[in-house]
């Protein structure tokens, strides 16, 4: 009865998995292997905190362990003399067995300290009487297991007491005589009824995780997290062919359905989250969950099939995001938040033309002059006015390096700085490098974090075209977001260059000998901008071009927080708290006289929040800071 009921519960969400668009993503790679033993089996990611770490991990192992004595418990149902073949006369195995029961109950009591005595606020808007059940229930399933064990040893059923040490101790509490038995068959009774009501349970809990969340981790994107899946747009098909983004569930993939049911509710994505820092009303965790009651509703046709914006989060909480990556990164079962924010942007955007209105004269400079700032192409090259740059002419010769500059390189006036730095610096190491100058397009990234992928698509290609037109093989980008989207995304597109941003070039150039700083001047601090640290993995990089000791920020490298730039975010109002605001303080809190960047973006919005603060420390990239002390040749 039990596995009908839960195979009736369950089947709807299965449907809803099997039914939706396929995520082209099943195949066995070695990332995927490696995820399943490190994220599932080892626990990696759970154990970065490492008391709810180990809570997890001890149930989480304690159920793999204990699997076969279900089989163990429903062998005895029928006959009290009879074991499981193999494993039931194991005195190993009832050791293990013994041991990982134990463990589990320890799991639970620490379950229940955490959420009743320390009460994290990352469980804010998760389902807490829930959660209470469930460890209820799991307490109730070991806690069974070991009694109904020591009822054997107490009554001279099983032949290894000495084996599991804890139901030894516990089989005190039995001794033979009259009604002995029947002592012991409620107990094996007990023990299997609590384990078929959890098996109901299940499908309509949080907990439903532990069969999906392996399937989910399986799914997760390979490679770095930056790179959006693509959402093509052909305007040859015709209009019901074309999918702009995800409007209703089902326009949902398979691995964006499965993230829904694969919810924990721990709320680690809520705690890293820049917008629920400071106040604002996306919590990636609440945004998961209100999706999920929105499909399952539906579903259940409790509700009609709607556009999930507005009628399962608001347009306000999709807006929100700056699309930092911190969320997918600390969540345990691999939940890709960013592309379903992106995708729901992509409905309103190209669908709906439904958008924060002070973004739309970005988007319209992008359309009309293919840069955010609406430049013309011919200003593309003031910064370069009193240098020696080679511009790449069609026809000409590739250099060995192509000098990505990027619009806010090329036309925000702090970001300048950092251009004409790299240029010397690229100089005075003897680099053959060139620019496209007014062939450089935007490579679209602010148009496709807003959702206009199709803006994003025309401009990847037109790019792509010229890049490949020119013979280009090698890119360095002074840009986060361009060096993100020209090694991640323009493969997509037939672009596919060996990219690396400036601060890797250069910490080689260093490390050749080929630019010799002098460092040691003032206090630095660095902030790790989420495009090249947590979305690409680059820390180290930006570090060695510093050279000197650095004052580090309380949150750093892959656990850094965004300057709030990111996911289009720049170009729109943002209510105090501010996220860049928050950063400068964290940065000033070091007691560094310099905030040293490697992106154009971080270093916009921190010299904002500085300037808003009348603070005299300084806001500059690494590559500025790397050029003042080397001694180069001003041309
Ligand atoms: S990407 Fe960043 S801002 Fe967006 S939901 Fe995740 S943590 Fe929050
Ligand atoms: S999305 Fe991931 S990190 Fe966030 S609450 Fe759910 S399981 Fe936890």
């Amino acid at each position: 009865m039990a596995v009908v009921l839960f195979v009736g519960r369950v089947r709807p969400r299965v449907a809803l998995v099997a039914n939706a668009r396929p995520a082209g993503r099943g195949a066995p790679t070695p990332d995927r292997i490696t995820r399943e033993i490190t994220h599932v089996f080892l626990q990696k990611k759970l154990l970065q905190k490492l008391g709810p770490g180990l809570m997890h991990a001890f149930i989480f192992w304690g159920f793999i362990v204990l699997l076969p004595t279900i089989a163990e418990a429903a062998v005895a149902i029928v006959d009290k003399d009879s074991s499981l073949p193999i494993l039931g006369d194991a005195s190993w195995f009832a050791f293990v067995s013994d041991v990982f029961a134990t463990l589990v109950v320890v799991g639970v009591a620490m379950a229940f300290f955490i959420r009743k005595v320390l009460k994290p606020d990352r469980f804010r808007g998760s389902h807490m009487e829930e959660a209470d059940r469930i460890l209820l229930l799991i307490l109730a399933i070991v806690v069974t297991f070991l009694l109904w064990n020591a009822s054997r040893i107490g009554f001279g059923i099983a032949e290894v007491p000495d084996a599991r040490p804890v139901a030894h101790l516990l089989s005190n509490l039995f001794s033979s005589g009259e009604g002995t038995e029947f002592a012991e068959r409620v107990l094996v009774w007990a023990h299997l009824l609590v384990i078929l009501g959890f098996l109901v349970f299940l499908p309509g809990s949080k907990h439903l995780h532990i069969a999906t969340a392996p399937a989910n981790v399986w799914l997760a994107k390979d490679g770095p997290t930056g790179r959006l899946e693509p959402n093509r747009i052909d305007l040859e098909l015709p209009e019901e062919d074309i999918r702009f983004g995800v409007a209703t569930q089902k326009d949902l993939s398979r691995k964006q359905m499965l993230d829904l049911f694969s919810c924990t509710e721990c709320g680690r994505c809520q705690e890293v989250c820049p917008a629920w820092a400071t106040g604002k009303p996306l919590s990636p965790k609440l945004l998961i969950m209100d999706l999920r009651d929105r499909v399952v509703a539906e579903a259940a046709g409790e509700v009609e099939l709607q556009p999930l914006v507005p009628n399962a989060v608001t347009d306000q909480v999709v807006w929100d995001c700056v699309t930092c990556g911190a969320c997918v990164r600390e969540c345990p079962v691999d939940i890709e938040h960013v592309d379903t924010i992106v995708d729901l942007r992509r409905n309103l955007v190209m669908a709906e033309s439904r958008f924060p209105q002070e973004a739309a004269p970005m988007l319209r400079g992008v359309e009309s002059q293919e840069n955010p700032w609406g430049q013309p192409a011919s200003a593309r090259l003031d910064w370069a006015k009193d240098l020696d740059v080679r511009v790449l002419k069609e026809g000409d010769p590739a250099p060995e390096v192509l000098f990505w500059v990027g619009c806010a390189g090329a036309f925000d006036e702090r970001a300048q700085k950092t251009t004409q730095s790299v240029a010397r610096l690229l100089a005075a190491a003897g680099i053959d490098s060139a620019v496209l100058g007014p062939r450089e397009k935007c490579t679209g990234d602010p148009a496709r974090r807003m959702g206009h992928e199709y803006l994003f698509q025309m401009l990847a290609e037109q790019n792509v075209e010229t890049l490949n037109g020119a013979g280009v093989t090698k890119i360095v980008a002074s840009c986060a977001h361009c060096f993100n989207t020209l090694a991640n995304e323009y493969p997509d597109y037939g672009g596919t260059y060996e990219v690396v941003h400036h601060t890797q070039l250069l910490s080689e150039l260093i490390a050749a000998g080929r630019l010799q700083p002098r460092t040691g001047d003032g206090k630095i601090t660095y902030h790790d901008a989420c495009y090249l640290g947590r979305h690409n993995g680059e820390f180290d990089a930006p570090r060695e071009v510093i050279g000197g000791e650095i004052e580090e920020m309380p949150r750093n490298r892959e656990r850094s927080f965004c300057c709030g730039a990111g996911g289009a975010r720049m170009w729109m109002e943002e209510e105090s708290p501010r996220i860049n605001d928050t950063r400068f303080e964290e940065a000033a809190a070091t007691g560094a006289e310099t905030v040293a960047t490697a992106c154009p973006y971080c270093l916009v919005m921190l010299d904002d929040a500085a300037k808003g603060k009348s603070s005299d420390i300084r806001v500059a990239d690494v590559a500025t800071l790397l050029a003042e002390s080397t001694a180069i040749d001003p041309r």
